[in-house]
């Protein structure tokens, strides 16, 4: 393992109130991945990532790097460098000075730090820009030379704080290419903060959703958005629709329909993505899922329509339906309509 958290507690004393910034946090991250903790503001990202680079002691718990306990080892002993949002590249420093600054603190040799300085702009693709200053550079080519920076002393592992919160969308998600492409090429470690699903679901091997100080569901992006463990996992990555009850032999009566959850009996949140579940005006068969319910709102969004159904109790579902390219809506404000989706698609 590159990285270990085993039951990590920090807790602040701030105007003699103790708040718990993170409550008990377990992790295991394997050299070479792209890992990334995501979560709400104030869920104790910036903590964990803190408690990681060595800026802040837990007040329970321990930190392994490469398996040797660094809980009580200052930042500096630690094999591993943090990127954040704001670049803080030495704004009287060329790209090249600013690059080799930590190379040239340790004594290394001057055709050594010729060499990896060199290497290291050409990965982050901006060699011939060495004797550039940071304020003529954009944003995208300042990230790419703090992220050169934090590189090029070999760290084990990068932490990075939300590092392209500064950029605008474009840029953003261009840089979230390239950084995976980064990742891919020097395979390090890296440990991701940020509050944006996509991002995340992007970029990451594996992810960690946190919520109050706590990992709520730990998995790689396709298992995180296709099975969220949590209610609050469905709700805060992409869409979802919450179906609770008491289910019998496997199925869950609700207003105007049934819930298939073959092998569940008892309470249950069920949650079904609206890009799952069929619209049509004809009942549908046995084997599915269904409920009966008037549209309350149809959006064109271009690829897709989402629609807002309302059921016999009240309660709205969301439905997403691809348009065709000759495709007219398939249901109206007003219509009834049955909603049907398959056992294995809520969860
Ligand atoms: P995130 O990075 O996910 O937004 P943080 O780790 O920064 O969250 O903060 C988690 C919680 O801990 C928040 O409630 C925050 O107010 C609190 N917190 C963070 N740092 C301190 C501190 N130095 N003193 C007191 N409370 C803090
Ligand atoms: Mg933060």
């Amino acid at each position: 393992s590159a990285i270990e958290l085993e039951d990590v507690v920090k807790e602040y004393h701030s105007h003699g109130e103790v708040v718990q910034a993170v409550k008990g946090v377990t992790l295991d991250i394997p050299e070479g991945e792209f890992f990334s903790l995501l979560g709400p503001s104030g869920c104790g990202k910036t903590t964990t990532m803190r408690m990681i680079a060595g800026f802040e002691a837990p007040s329970k718990g321990l930190v392994r790097l490469l398996g040797q306990d660094v809980t009580n080892v200052p930042p500096n002993k630690r094999d591993v460098n943090m990127v954040f949002q704001s670049y803080a590249l030495f704004p009287h420093m060329s790209v090249w000075d600013n690059v080799a600054f930590g190379l040239k603190q340790r004594k290394t040799p001057q055709e050594e730090v010729k060499r990896r300085v060199g290497e290291m702009l050409e990965i982050v693709d901006l060699a011939g820009r060495e004797k550039r200053m940071p304020r003529q550079m954009s944003g995208g080519q300042q990230q790419r030379v703090a992220l050169a920076r934090a590189l090029v002393n070999r760290p084990r592992a990068l932490l990075l704080d939300e590092p392209l919160g500064a950029l605008d969308l474009k840029l953003r998600q261009a840089m979230q290419i390239e950084l995976k492409r980064i990742q891919r090429e020097v395979g390090i470690t890296f440990v991701y903060v940020t509050h944006d699903q996509s991002e995340a679901l992007t970029m990451s091997d594996r992810i960690a959703v946190m919520n109050d100080g706590l990992v709520e569901q730990l998995g790689g992006p396709h298992e995180i958005y296709e099975r969220p463990a949590t209610a609050f996992v469905a709700g805060f990555i992409g869409t979802s629709n919450l179906l609770t009850g008491a289910a019998t032999g496997g199925e869950l009566k609700i207003a105007g329909g049934r819930v298939l959850v073959p092998g569940h009996d008892g309470e249950v949140t069920v949650t079904v993505r609206p890009e799952k579940i069929t619209i049509g005006t004809e009942e549908p068969a046995r084997e599915s899922s269904a409920v009966r319910g008037t549209v309350a709102e149809v959006v064109y969004l271009g690829t897709y329509n989402s629609y807002a159904v309302r059921l016999a109790d009240g309660a709205e579902m969301t439905v997403f339906q691809q348009n065709a390219h000759d495709a007219t809506a398939t249901a109206e404000r007003g219509d009834s309509v049955w909603l049907s989706w398959r056992a294995q698609h809520s969860y």
